[in-house]
């Protein structure tokens, strides 16, 4: 028990793209003590939740309750009673079909303080992401939001079929699927126009988005044929119609492309960000993690060390980060390397050094240890002193070529790159159920330890049909030892270059 007040976040976590979560939301998941979301939520949003959070799921597909719907509001109130802030996830927004208003009355009930942070909900967004506006001038004047789950044959049902028939409102229905062909039946038998436009959008908002279009007379067999299940939205009326010119979302170049992301999790945010803006669908499964040299005592002393030095060069931005980490660790600071030349080996280690206020004298022209040769080569390197602070296993290529100039290498370990195996069975399971559409390789090490997670299994047969992607020649070089041939090389050896090189490469299919 704390003397905190506790208070419950009836937070609308939007439809699905994390992309449409509130700042309001975003601050309470942060300074949560609990988070609880349920399957509409999207689970990234979990990111936002601070370590020592606790994270409840509390389920929620159709009929398969996890918690009842008794048991979760009296989770909220026994969280809160303890003093905790407790971040209620919901999709959409919680007082649209969200049972958000039950929640916030048994709060009050039980004296718990709440705050409602409204939400993106799906009955707007689904069709927004799917070219459907709500509203239209020449189309409609009014929208109604309606439940499709009430079995319409109930005898005191509250459905006015009538009204819904005879207006020419946007019907939107929630939770209607399995309902469509009674939320049909009974429009037309109401009046309405057996040729009205409908059209239902599934996991709208996501990379999943799946969207149908009909008219009452035939959606039911569209819907059918296309295997459509919930959660969907149900749009009917005649702005369904205006997606034919107004469809964006699912126009996206990489649209519903399923892509497994291999480096590091603290690396991969700017790539996964990138290619969902296109429209992927990205699955995180680092393969490598970038850990502090164990043995810390080399750099420490080369550092101690700066004023023999002539040259540092920096071939990664882990070498970067590493290397200021352990600077500043000892208690100095960008002043000790004012009298050094730096060297960097590509344009993002380049601006990671920028960072730190100071410009690389070197870049070179292509983004690989042989450039950075090709660079010095130039220069009379004679006795001239480089410090290289970089990954404990690392391609020998740059020190042996120095050497040859007549230069003085002193090659530190700055970080180690470590397996990681934690999404070994998701990437075992996607592979084998062939639910992967591209492979992206940012390093060699990536390929290397893909390969370790899948074991003895034949990489070959599960990377069949799957596009691989490589960051450039080096790592695809790696791929090919492995008996696997990139399908995508980038050109410019970034991620930006990788990017390009999915894009041309759907652009042509
Ligand atoms: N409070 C939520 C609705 C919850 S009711 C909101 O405001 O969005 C659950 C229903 O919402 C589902 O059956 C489905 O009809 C709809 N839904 C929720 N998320 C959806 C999504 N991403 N795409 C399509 N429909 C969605």
């Amino acid at each position: 028990m704390t003397d905190k007040t506790g208070v419950v976040h009836l937070i609308g976590a939007g439809p699905g793209d994390p992309g449409l979560l509130t700042i309001r939301a975003k601050e309470c998941i942060e300074s949560a003590d609990v988070v609880v979301y349920d399957y509409l939520a999207s689970p990234f949003l979990l990111k936002y939740a601070r370590r020592e959070a606790e994270i409840i799921y509390v389920g929620k597909k159709g009929g398969d309750h996890t918690l009842t719907q008794d048991k979760i509001n009296l989770l909220l109130v026994d969280k809160a009673k303890q003093g905790l802030s407790v971040a209620r996830l919901k999709g959409g927004d919680p007082f649209v079909f969200g049972r958000g208003g039950e929640e916030a009355q048994l709060l009050l009930e039980h004296g718990v303080q709440y705050e409602v942070i409204p939400g993106v909900t799906s009955a707007i967004s689904a069709p927004a992401y799917a070219g459907i506006p709500v509203t239209h001038r020449d189309h409609t004047s009014f929208v109604s939001f309606i439940t499709g789950h009430e079995n319409p044959d109930k005898k005191d049902s509250s459905m006015q079929w009538d009204i819904f028939a005879k207006s020419n409102a946007t019907l939107v229905f929630l939770m209607g699927v399995k309902n469509l062909g009674n939320i049909v039946k009974n429009l037309m038998a109401n009046g309405k126009p057996s040729d009205t436009p409908v059209a239902l959008v599934r996991w709208g908002t996501t990379s999943r988005q799946q969207t149908v279009t009909g008219t009452l007379d035939t959606i039911v067999d569209v819907v059918k044929k296309a295997g459509l299940k919930s959660p969907a939205i149900i749009v009917v009326g005649h702005v369904v119609s205006l997606r034919q010119e107004l469809a964006w979302f699912d126009k996206k170049p990489l649209f519903g492309k399923r892509i497994v992301i291999t480096r590091a999790r603290a690396q991969a945010s700017g790539l996964v960000s990138q290619l969902t803006r296109l429209g992927a669908h990205c699955l995180e499964i680092p393969t490598i993690q970038i850990i502090p040299s164990e043995d810390t005592a080399p750099l420490e002393t080369a550092i101690d060390h700066l004023n023999n030095y002539d040259w540092l060069v920096l071939t990664s931005v882990n070498g970067v980060k590493f290397f200021f980490d352990t600077l500043f660790g000892m208690g100095k600071d960008v002043r000790a390397l004012g009298h050094l030349k730096f060297a960097c080996i590509g344009p993002v280690t380049k601006e990671r050094l920028a960072d730190y206020g100071i410009v690389s004298d070197i870049l070179p022209e292509t983004y690989r240890a042989e450039s950075v040769v090709d660079a010095f080569s130039s220069m009379d390197m004679q006795g001239k002193k480089i410090l290289l602070p970089r990954a404990k296993v690392a391609r020998t290529i740059l020190p042996e070529e120095l050497n040859k100039m007549g230069a003085v290498v002193d090659e530190v370990t700055a970080y180690e790159t470590i397996l990681c195996d934690g999404g070994k069975e998701t990437l075992i399971s996607l592979l084998t159920d062939k639910k992967i559409d591209a492979v992206t390789f940012t390093s060699s090490s990536t390929v290397a330890n893909f390969m370790s997670l899948l074991e003895s299994r034949d990489a070959a047969k599960l990377l069949k049909g799957v596009t691989v992607a490589s960051i450039g020649p080096i790592t695809s070089d790696t791929a090919r030892s492995f008996g696997i041939e990139p399908d995508i090389e980038a050109n410019l050896y970034t991620i930006d270059g990788l990017l390009d090189g999915l894009l041309t490469y759907y652009g042509q299919q």
